[in-house]
């Protein structure tokens, strides 16, 4: 199978022509659930090679990735982070779970938050939900714009707009400053999350996963949809691409998941630091002292 093929047709770097139905949640690239093994196989692969290149990125000290994950309920979104993330040093990567925003965290502008949590160089920051959430469910219920303390003259019908443009300004800083930036949108169809919402009902082990507010989100589907559709075309740059993933079979995201971050990692160029004749004569002289002893 011809990864990089697959990873472009998924990867969307300018929202000119982006339209969501041109995606399809249930998509496997032509893997099909028979030759599941293949599939294991290209995760498993993928699994081993990030942490390769995370060893670098952390040895090098110079490169950082950013990781951003949004998608609706249900679309896989911890189960993917556990997977492809299950092969990584934990102390190179920081994972953030962003929730309904804290009274101090309303006290500041909604970058603040995310700000404090973006990685430094030499590690991976992965974003469960993000700054994005305030052109999604913000814009989808206007009751949760209107909680946010902002000066009543500066919430006009151009607000999602600026954000966009404030978003994409800070990808473009934090790129410019070493951070690298990948978003994810796993791309979960209305019925899959049915299924999957019946199966967490049905299994005590997955009750504790079921919340009341996700069937009242879910009646709001076809409102989320189309904020996606407009985030996502608002924000895809090459500096910081979108991959609308399918998300209907999990074992298809996550190895889509895990290639794309070996991709971006690759593309940094990563390299272990050089070390240089005085280094190594430092080196051969400490060998020689532990040599005698
Ligand atoms: P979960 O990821 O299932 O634990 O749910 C977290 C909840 O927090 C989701 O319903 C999000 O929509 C909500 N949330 C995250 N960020 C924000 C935000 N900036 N404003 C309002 N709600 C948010
Ligand atoms: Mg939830």
């Amino acid at each position: 199978m011809k990864i990089e093929k697959m990873l472009k047709k998924y990867r969307v770097e300018s929202g000119k022509h982006f339209r969501l139905r041109d995606f399809d949640p249930a998509d496997t690239h032509g893997l099909h659930s028979e030759e599941k093994d293949e599939a294991k196989k290209l995760l498993a692969d993928g699994v081993e090679r990030l942490s390769k290149l995370q060893d670098v990125l952390a040895a090098q000290d110079l490169w950082g990735l950013l990781v951003i994950f949004q998608a609706m309920d249900a679309a896989g979104k911890d189960g993917t982070i556990k997977h492809v993330m299950s092969g990584v040093n934990p102390q190179g990567v920081e994972v953030t779970s962003f929730k309904v925003p804290t009274a101090e965290e309303l006290n500041h502008g909604y970058l603040w938050r995310t700000n404090q949590r973006a990685p430094a160089r030499g590690r991976i920051g992965i974003f469960n939900r993000s700054y994005y959430e305030e052109v999604l469910v913000v814009r989808v219920h206007s009751a949760v714009l209107a909680n946010e303390k902002l000066p009543k003259k500066l919430v006009t019908k151009d607000i999602w707009e600026e954000r966009y443009e404030d978003i994409s300004n800070f990808e473009r800083y934090v790129t410019r400053n070493g951070i690298a930036v990948v978003k994810f949108f796993l791309h979960v169809s209305k019925d899959e999350q049915k299924r999957r919402f019946m199966a967490r009902l049905d299994t005590p082990e997955k009750n504790w996963k079921f919340s009341t507010s996700d069937l009242k989100e879910r009646a709001f589907w076809d409102d989320y949809q189309r904020a996606y559709e407009e985030a996502i075309r608002a924000t895809a740059t090459e500096y910081a691409p979108w991959y609308v993933v399918p998300a209907d079979h999990k074992w298809f995201t996550r190895l889509v998941v895990a290639q794309v971050l070996v991709n971006e990692l690759k593309a940094l160029k990563l390299e272990y630091p050089k070390v240089s004749g005085e280094q190594k004569k430092a080196l051969a002289e400490a060998r020689a002292k532990l040599e005698k002893k």
